[in-house]
Order: structure tokens, then sequence, then C-alpha cells
């Protein structure tokens, strides 16, 4: 049994849907289909969820609210009637609409951001059913998928796959829509942005598919970002570490939280294109069959700012680093990495949670608790993981990444191998990032 997922893209028009139902079609063993909300049909679009997004900050009654109405019904209704669905269909799902939009309780947010799977799952089950195919819709409550109540942020519960379990029994095929599931006490919960991933992984280890399938728009998952590289290697097979190392750092392919579920139960994952479904695609899988040493993608991500600590004989202070970790806490406030020296500790941490309050204080607090001699706060980082699985086994890796940099004229700002053995970061100047990029391709692809 497989669980196959389809992202936005792969279902934001009646064609695309087409698609969708004859790939379905061709393989019996695709029994659980997961969907995403009608994303970008182009370039300029917007994706179902964020009109949905757009409508739940906006005032029941105001313009603005009804024009979003008036978008998203449009949406759904060229859909339906270009795939010859019944008008009943569209009524039914802007009513429901409708009931969520007079919802009074907190759960409004999640119930509407969660409309446009809802919607997807249900379209495409009846369309499904009107090419002659048993397909059924099913609601993640139904299908036993409990999360914490966490709204946006949803985690899956434990209790869940016993119940996704049961699921096999089931003959034909299950339509589920992806993003959200309930909480124990029932209420609609989303996960984060993107998060179809995550319900598509969810389903295929409770069930214990052989294989999940995640269709989107490309081939496959490049060794680099094609926005960057022009035409760069495909990767055939990641390792899940891979996998997670390179989506942490900037490959949106797929969504770094919905590794956990698969590897857990050893379920291999393929990402492939709706458009292209004869493509081979990447295959993520835990042991590579064939042991490649080098190094398989290059992922990069701006938007960091380093905190560099230093105080000499630091490191025979006890303390030191859980005190000035506590001080981030305190503001709440993660950290990324924390390459350190012998008296110098650096705290990487994305951009978008230090505000210009939260430094003075975290500042203040430093010099007041930590009395170091240096304190340096280095705005506009970008992050370069080189990734690849035993690849610090590989003598010459290091070398060669750093004379990239070298030919590039790049400073390399910070270096941090870690103990994970699966990548190498470097830390360089954003206006850096693309030319690092290039010059690294070149040297480990070319
Ligand atoms: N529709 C949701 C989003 O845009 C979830 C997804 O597509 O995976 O974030």
């Amino acid at each position: 049994m497989k669980v196959a997922k389809f992202g936005g893209s792969s279902v934001a028009s009646a064609d695309q849907i087409k698609k969708v139902a004859s790939i379905i079609k061709a393989d019996s063993d695709r029994k659980f289909i997961v969907v995403s909300a009608p994303g970008k049909r182009f370039a300029n679009d917007k994706k179902l969820t964020d009109i949905l997004i757009g409508l739940a900050g906006s005032t029941t009654g105001s313009q603005i609210f009804e024009d979003h109405v008036q978008t998203i019904a449009q949406r759904l209704s060229g859909i339906i009637s270009s795939l010859d669905l019944s008008d009943a269909l569209l009524e039914e799902l802007l009513q429901h609409l409708s009931t969520i939009t007079e919802m009074q309780s907190n759960t409004r947010n999640d119930c509407l951001k969660a409309f446009g799977e809802d919607s997807s799952a249900k379209i495409i089950s009846q369309y499904l059913q009107s090419i002659g195919l048993d397909a059924h819709y099913l609601n993640p409550r139904d299908a036993g998928i409990i999360v914490s109540d966490e709204p946006g942020n949803a985690q899956i519960l434990p209790e869940s796959f016993p119940k996704l379990y049961n699921l096999r029994n089931h003959k034909g095929i299950y339509v589920i829509p992806g993003f959200f599931g309930y909480t124990a006490e029932g209420k609609l919960t989303t996960f984060s942005r993107g998060g179809s991933d995550i319900t598509g992984s969810i389903v295929a280890a409770g069930i214990q598919a052989s294989l999940y399938e995640n269709f989107t728009d490309v081939n496959s998952v490049y060794t680099v970002n094609p926005n960057i590289v022009k035409d760069p290697l495909e990767i055939d097979q990641l390792t899940y570490r891979e996998m997670r190392e390179l989506s942490y750092a900037g490959f949106s392919v797929f969504h770094d939280e919905a590794l956990m579920p698969a590897f857990n139960k050893k379920i291999p994952v393929a990402i492939k294109n709706t458009n292209n479904p004869d493509q081979r695609g990447t295959m993520i899988v835990s042991e590579k069959s064939t042991k490649q040493n080098g190094v398989v993608g290059i992922a990069s991500d701006t938007g960091f700012i380093s905190i560099y600590v230093s105080k000499y004989l630091m490191n025979r202070q006890l303390g030191f680093g859980r005190k000035l970790l506590e001080i981030m806490e305190k503001e709440n406030i993660s950290f990324e990495h924390i390459p350190s020296g012998i008296d110098d500790l650096t705290v990487i941490i994305r951009a978008h949670q230090l505000t210009d309050n939260k430094e003075q204080r975290i500042l203040e607090q430093i010099k007041e608790e930590l009395q170091p001699d240096t304190i340096k706060v280095q705005r506009n980082l970008a992050v370069i993981m080189v990734v690849g699985e035993g690849m610090m086994n590989t003598i010459g890796i290091a070398q060669k990444a750093t004379s990239a940099l070298v030919e590039a004229n790049v400073n390399i700002v910070m270096i941090n191998q870690g103990s994970s053995e699966v990548s190498m970061m470097f830390g360089v100047e954003d206006k850096d990032m693309t030319k690092s990029i290039k010059s690294l391709y070149q040297k480990f692809f070319a």
C-alpha cells in the first residue's frame, strides 16, 4: 500500500486534478491520497490558503471580507464545473465556509485555514468516483489523526498511529485532506505552513505503507537551488538525515517536520513530479544502497544573526554556556548553532526572533551576568550547508569547500562542522551567498 500526497500546484486547477487522477489510476497500490489546498496556477497567482488567511484576518461583512469570499467561491466553482461535478458540491462547500465564518470560538482561524485542504479532498474524491474509482473522502478525525492543542503548529500524538493502522482494512481509496488534525477534545488544529507533507508522512507511518510518494512540481530534489544555479544535477537518492539538513537550510521541496514519522517507521519517501510522473524522482531512504562518501547537496538560507561572546579562560568557567543560553531562553529565543572556541562562543539565531528591544535586553544581561571581554552582534548572515552522509570520513571535503569560497573571494565568517557528520556549515555575509553557492557547485558537481 502506498500513500500519495499531492501538493498545492498539483491540485491548483481542474487540469492538474485530472493528472492527479491518472496517476492514482495508474497504480492500484495508491490507496491513501493526501491532498493540499489549491495552490498557485501561475507565478503571480494566490494560494487558496493565503486567501483563507486573509479572510480570517478581515472583519466579517467588510468589503475585503466579501472580496475574499467571492475569490474563494470563484476558484472552487471554476474547478468543480471544469471537472463536470455537481453544483450541489459547490453549494455544500460554500455552506460549510459560511458556517465557519460565523463561528465565535478560537478555532475559527484554523478551521478557515483548513477549509482549502478539506474542499480539495471532497472535490477530488468526487472526481475519482465520477471516473469509476471506488474513492471516499476521509476526514482526519475519522482517520484518527490526533494532535496537540497548538493552533498553527500542531504535533502528532502517538495514539494516532494504531488508529491509522486500522484503515488498512479498507478496500477502496481514501482521499484525506492534509494540513490538519483534531485534538483529543475534538478541536480542529492545523500543522505549520506546508503541513500537508506532514499529514502524508503520518498516514504513511500509520498504515505502514510500502512507500510514501510526495508529488510536487519538480522532477526531483536538486543538488542546489535551481534559482541560483541553472539546471543543477538531480539527486537520485538521499538519506533522511541528508534531507533533514538540506530542508533545514532552504530546500523547501519537502517539509522538514514531515521526515520524522516516515523515518521512525523506515518508510521510503519518493519525491515525484505530477507533471512528469514517469521521471524517477528522488528517493529518501534510511540507508543508501550505494555508499557515496561525497557531497550530495548544497543548501543555503539567509536571515541569520550571530551573537559572539568572548572571555579569557571561558573554558574554565563553569556554567558560562548555560547562563548565556538561559538569557536567550528567557527572551523566548531558540538558537540554531553554537560554534565555540576556547575563549568564545557564538550563538546563531534566526533574525526574525531578535527585535531591537530584545537585543538590548540580551546584551545588557550578558554584560551583567557573564562580564565578557567582547560582545559582537552580526546581522545579515547567510548559512550555507554542504551536506553528505559520511563526508567527514572523506579526505579533502573541507579543503575543497574552503577553496571554492576563496576562489569566489568570499570571507568566511564562521565554520561549524556538526558532530552529526552529515554537514559542514559556513556562515557568510548575505551579499556573498549567491557567488559562494555558484562556486561551491562548480567545485563539487561541475
Ligand atoms: N495549504 C497549506 C499551506 O499552504 C498546507 C500545504 O499546502 O501543505 O501552507
